[in-house]
């Protein structure tokens, strides 16, 4: 078991370990909680985790609730979110009651902004149960639902009290899944290198996972106490996602987040390598990485994607801010105006 310590504008610890989710209770009455726990888990981690949280949950004095939402993408809305709320209300949750969340990323997004906006806020604790999770999303204090006009348009920077990554949750993760959270794992690996790179170079085992997740976790938090808001360096965690985003709307969501990013990694690795500002020998094992994770996804002309990054342009304004390849372990933030996104892409 190890732990990393978020120096959020609210610290917060997450742990990470085998069986770490049977001391949920210990981990509660050490942050103070007492009372009701709303569990908001959906339909296909339900069946597998919810009843064992909860259980011990009530052996420790707790007076837990489950909220099951459909499992996918489609639920992250405006009415579930609603719903949950809704709950919250009926089973007479109060401020000083707790939300937990207990699935992947559409589960902590959700639950996060329920938690974030119930009574004006009340404690989070998130549980993620997808490598993706317990990667990237867990951390950081992002929290949103959807509109039919796009993907999380609503939201909060809402920071949990408690980041709980059980690594035995991996075990009934479908494959895909975890293909996905390498994806966003290869983003860490180029941009810290060292040895985030050389475990998954190696290709990720059981006896690596623990501190795999650790180390991204870690990076993740640098980036993130640095920089709380997104105001600057917490930019360089979109590397290889303004060409994911297009690939996302060009395929419909078809290809999913953490593909697409390991897509858009390659993009931006190749286009460093053709502007000469990155070696040949760290673009090859750029190349290799992401073979040996199955990630050597097949390019499509850069210029079908090009059009979808003006997309953006609304939110950003005129200029592009790129995340460029230097080196494994060397990005940079380099900003380009949208007009010329063609020339810079198309060396
Ligand atoms: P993410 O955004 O982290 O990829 P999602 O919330 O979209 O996560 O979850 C991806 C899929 O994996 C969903 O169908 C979810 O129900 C399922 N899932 C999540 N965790 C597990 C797990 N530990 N075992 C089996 N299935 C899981
Ligand atoms: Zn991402």
């Amino acid at each position: 078991m190890q732990t990393v310590k978020v120096n959020a504008s609210t610290p917060y610890e997450v742990v990470i370990g085998a069986g770490v989710s049977a001391k949920i209770g210990d981990y509660l009455i050490e942050l103070g909680c007492k009372g009701k726990v709303m569990i908001v888990t959906d339909s296909h981690v339900a069946p597998l985790y919810a009843e064992g949280v909860a259980d011990e949950l009530v052996y420790r004095g707790f007076e837990p609730s489950i909220y099951t939402f459909d499992a996918g993408e489609e639920s992250k809305t405006l009415k579930v979110y609603g719903e949950i709320l809704s709950f919250l209300a009926e089973e007479g949750f109060s401020r000083s009651d707790t939300v937990l969340a207990l699935g992947g990323g559409v589960t902590g997004d959700m639950a996060g902004f329920a938690a974030a906006t119930y009574m004006r806020g009340v404690t989070f604790i998130n549980m993620p149960t997808t490598l993706l999770a317990a990667i990237d999303s867990s951390v950081g204090g992002k929290t949103a639902v959807d509109l039919p006009q796009g993907k999380n348009l609503v939201g909060a920077f809402y920071q949990p009290s408690l980041v709980l990554f059980d690594t035995d949750f991996i075990k009934t993760l479908p494959y895909d899944e975890i293909r996905n959270g390498l994806g966003e794992g290869v983003k860490y690996a180029v941009l810290e290198g060292g040895r985030i790179f050389e475990i998954l170079s190696e290709g990720l085992t059981s006896e690596t996972l623990e501190e795999f997740i650790c180390l991204c976790v870690d990076a993740k938090r640098r980036i993130v106490e640095a920089d709380e808001k997104e105001g600057g360096t917490r930019k360089l965690l979109n590397l290889g996602h303004t060409v994911a985003h297009a690939v996302e709307t060009l395929t419909e969501f078809v290809v999913p987040h953490g593909v697409a990013v390991a897509y858009g990694v390659r993009v931006m690795a190749r286009l460093a390598n053709q502007r000469g500002e990155l070696s040949e020998e760290e673009f090859y094992k750029i190349e290799e990485i992401l073979l040996t994770n199955d990630l050597g996804l097949e390019l499509n002309p850069i210029e079908e994607l090009i059009p979808y990054f003006t997309a953006d342009k609304k939110r950003a304004g005129d200029t592009l801010t790129l995340v460029t390849i230097a080196g494994i372990g060397d990005c940079r933030l380099t900003e380009i105006a949208i007009e010329d996104a063609g020339a810079y892409f198309m060396v």
